[in-house]
């Protein structure tokens, strides 16, 4: 088999996950890979995904979870995990890890044309191009405190993913915990509204949330992540010429209602290659069946049009359904059938209304 050459036209978290994939199915000794960024540093940030092992990732792991907590109202649930855990890495232990094993030829520069010799480029820098515009402009935007205690408060096998348990006058906002020692994690708090909020809001929701919820009076606070990402469901155009083809967030690949797009990376890096190999072309592959994309759209205009129904929504989905099809559904791998399953147990009332708006 000859070389392949790869130009990745950006070299954040997308381009690092599609150039280890490659390495993986062709051999880091058969790959050619050139990254151009403008920044020498991308922004580091904590990068989670759920799922099955990820040998290929597995330099990278920084903390995995088998057990999931949630909250509402006054009421708290745990869900353990089988076949699947929740895994923490960050766009920093991902980019060291790849490195160890691609050799990548980088450039520090702003790129605007693929390149002219290279087997395929792969574009990550921002869309222009659309299939769809987005119908909806919502963003997903938090705070985060990690934070170190005086006692013990945290159970280090257990995360919390959605912790209702907080002031939900502003848009949705939930509570999210990764413990990584009995007395050390971050608490963020995450947000569903069209506008990003103030410093001091999301902090009041912290202070309230640790001194109430975990009852913990002391504690520091070691660093602070912020963060926002658009909710919305554009459709862009993943070809944009002759063996140039957009990955990554700029693909949206990012799933609309969760923000989550790690683990869709590296399924779409592995499916383009599938592809590449059947037929000798550089594609795109196909998106994911259109229901999904349907879905996505109800429960953003819920989002934005009845706020107030979404905690009651997924505390439910969570409380009346396996948490690992919950998942799988999430990740657009489940059948209509557990579908079906899934929107049964649900409140029908919001969706209904979505159904007949725009
Ligand atoms: C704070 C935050 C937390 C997140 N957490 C999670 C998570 O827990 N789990 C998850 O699955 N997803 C998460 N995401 C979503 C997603 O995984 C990340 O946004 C991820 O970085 C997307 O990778 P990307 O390569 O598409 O974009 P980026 O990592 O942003 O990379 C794009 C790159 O393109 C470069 N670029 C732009 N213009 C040009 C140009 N003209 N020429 C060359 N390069 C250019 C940029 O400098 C950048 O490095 C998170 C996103 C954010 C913002």
């Amino acid at each position: 088999m000859g070389r392949t050459s790869i130009f990745f036209m950006g070299g954040g978290v997308a381009a690092h996950l599609y150039a280890l994939v490659a390495a993986q199915r062709y051999g880091s000794s058969n790959l050619d890979v050139m990254m151009v960024d403008p920044s020498e540093h991308a922004p580091d940030r904590n990068l989670c995904v759920w799922g099955g092992p990820l040998p290929m990732l597995s330099d990278a792991l920084i903390a995995e979870w088998k057990t999931l907590r949630f909250g509402y109202r006054n009421a708290t649930m745990t869900r353990e995990l089988t076949s699947l855990s929740y895994q923490h890495y960050s766009a920093q232990s991902i980019r060291s890890a790849v490195e160890c094993v691609v050799p990548i030829r980088r450039t520090c520069a702003n790129v605007h044309e693929p390149s002219a010799t290279c087997d395929v480029s792969l574009d990550s820098r921002p869309a222009k191009h659309f299939h769809r515009r987005s119908t909806v402009a919502l963003q997903q935007h938090f705070l985060g405190w990690r934070i170190r205690t005086t006692n013990a408060v945290f159970d280090p096998d257990v995360m919390t993913m959605m912790d209702f348990r907080t002031d939900q006058q502003q848009g949705v906002c939930f509570i999210y915990v990764l413990p990584y020692a009995v007395n050390e994690a971050l608490v963020e708090c995450t947000v569903f509204s069209a506008e990003v909020w103030n410093t001091a809001e999301y902090e009041q929701r912290l202070r309230i949330y640790i001194d109430d919820i975990l009852s913990c009076p002391s504690y520091e606070v070691i660093s602070t992540e912020t963060g926002s990402i658009p909710m919305c469901d554009a459709i862009p155009n993943r070809s944009r010429g002759s063996n140039w083809i957009s990955i990554g967030s700029s693909a949206g690949l990012t799933k609309p209602t969760t923000g989550y797009t790690v683990a869709r990376c590296i399924r779409d890096a592995e499916q383009m290659l599938d592809l590449y190999d059947a037929t000798g072309q550089w594609t795109a592959p196909q998106r994911a069946h259109r229901r999904f994309d349907w879905y996505d759209r109800l429960l953003l205009r819920i989002i934005r049009d009845e706020p107030q129904h979404v905690s009651t929504i997924l505390w439910t989905l969570f409380d009346r359904n396996p948490v690992e099809v919950i998942l799988r559904f999430l990740d657009e791998q489940t059948s209509l059938r557990e579908e079906l399953r899934l929107f049964w147990t649900l409140p029908w009332n919001p969706f209904l209304r979505a159904i007949f708006r725009r």
